[in-house]
């Protein structure tokens, strides 16, 4: 380029200069001078307008103007430029197509949205999953279409570690998991999934087992009723029958309070029961576990203390929370030898609240923390046999803690002893009126 424009400026001078001598020879050196420089700028002019009319019309796009100099490679050099653009573009939309045909091939649905959830593509089966219309949906807001308070809040967040599942909004039958990513300029990838069939085996397994539980409450009632009143009349057993209806009467007990906490369970679970909101006085609650526990520990003369700061109310169901709580300062009490100290915390701030269980018991392995929380999942199933645990407690304590949006946090060390700590977030904090 640097060397075409310097043949243009030899050119250009030696066209002035031409210009001027044949002014010089005619007697008028100025007005030759002035002819050069107008014919030069004419020409330029000239060369703009072809420039522009061939730049205007796409039709030409194939063969740029012929020209001479500078003009010439300005000319060729732009048509190149443009070649290449065109090979991109091709390029780049034969790559999109190819994404859309796949992502179009998906079971799942695919949206694309921006950062205030404006809806910018889709692919048919979210279109199919979701009923969205490409022709009057385009560009809406993807939380009025899906009108789900949870869905909306879930966009908020901005936390999408977790999905969310919610029923489709144009198809009320389909059971759908929602995931979230985040792109580009807070831009959103949400994948939808169909889980209506894993859905329902879920419901047919809560349904089972809480339905099993109802229906050995009854025969087991009747049972265990029957052995009670041998027990209590064993002084007119025969001795060797005396020592069998004993362990049938303790079997039988385990079994009701499995049946119990299956039942609990499996409430807690569905939701089958309305949860209450009311602002719950903790403090109250965790004082009379502390006592029950007192009297649970008995003989093995547990040093059980108790302190709380801070002066909210907990919004949540009283039963629910006390089942949860009590679990857990009853299994401290279960997993921590004679004269050993259990320390009951309760702690409000504006920032949440926690009720920390701490003992100085035997302590868990890091291995099992993790699944402590599953059902009859035993850390050490040969020590559970004196406790009497149904090996569902966690997991009540874990599913009551998701119906408050509370977590759990398990710390632990063996020979050291454990602390459970029940989280709860801000907003479920009300303030304590006067009493
Ligand atoms: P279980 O009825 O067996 O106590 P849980 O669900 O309440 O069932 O607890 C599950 C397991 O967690 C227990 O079997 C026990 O191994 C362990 N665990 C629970 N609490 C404690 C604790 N405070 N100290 C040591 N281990 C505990």
């Amino acid at each position: 380029m640097q060397h075409t424009w310097s043949r243009h400026l030899r050119y250009t001078l030696a066209g002035l200069t031409g210009s001027t001598l044949a002014g010089l020879y005619l007697g008028y050196p100025a007005y030759g001078f002035t002819a050069g420089l107008v014919f030069y700028l004419v020409w330029t002019l000239h060369q703009t307008r072809r420039l522009a009319q061939w730049l205007a019309d796409p039709e030409t796009a194939d063969a740029p103007p012929q020209s001479l100099g500078i003009w010439g490679d300005v000319f060729e050099n732009l048509h190149k430029l443009n070649q290449s653009y065109q090979q991109t573009w091709s390029q780049l939309r034969a790559r999109i197509g190819r994404i859309q045909e796949s992502t179009n091939a998906m079971h799942d649905g695919v949206i694309l949205t921006d950062a205030q959830g404006a809806m910018e593509w889709w692919n048919d089966s979210a279109g199919h999953l979701l009923g969205f219309r490409r022709n009057t949906d385009l560009g809406q807001y993807i939380y009025n279409l899906i009108r789900t308070p949870s869905f909306k809040a879930y966009f908020d967040t901005k936390n999408y570690h977790d999905p969310l599942e919610l029923y489709s909004p144009a198809k009320p039958h389909i059971r759908l998991q929602v995931q979230i990513s985040l792109f580009g300029d807070d831009d959103r990838l949400i994948v939808a999934k169909d889980v209506t069939r894993l859905h329902q085996l879920e419901q047919m397994r809560q349904d089972f087992v809480s339905n099993v539980s109802h229906e050995m409450r009854t025969p087991l009632t009747v049972i265990s009723g029957y052995l009670e009143t041998l027990v209590d009349n064993a002084d007119d057993l025969p001795a060797k029958w005396r020592r069998a209806i004993n362990t049938m009467a303790s079997q039988a007990f385990r079994m009701e309070s499995l049946v119990t906490d299956l039942i609990l369970l499996s409430r807690i679970e569905t939701g089958d029961q309305a949860l209450s909101d009311a602002p719950t006085d903790v403090n109250r609650l965790v004082q009379q576990i502390c006592q029950d526990a007192r009297t649970l520990s008995g003989e093995s003369h547990h040093e059980i203390t108790f302190d709380a700061a801070g002066r909210y109310l907990l919004n949540g169901d009283e039963n629910q929370l006390r089942s949860a709580f009590s679990n857990l300062v009853f299994n401290a009490v279960k997993y921590t030898p004679a004269q050993g100290r259990i320390t009951v915390s309760w702690v409000t701030d504006s920032n949440g609240a926690s009720l920390s269980v701490k003992d100085t018991g035997a302590g868990i392995d890091q291995v099992h923390i993790p699944r402590l929380t599953e059902r009859f999942y035993r850390a050490d199933p040969s020590r559970h046999k004196d406790t009497g645990g149904t090996g569902l407690g966690l997991a009540i304590v874990k599913h009551v803690l998701i119906n408050h949006d509370g977590s759990l946090e398990i710390l632990s060390k063996p020979g050291k002893g454990s602390e459970f700590i029940c989280h709860f977030p801000a907003e479920r904090l009300a303030v304590e009126t006067a009493r």
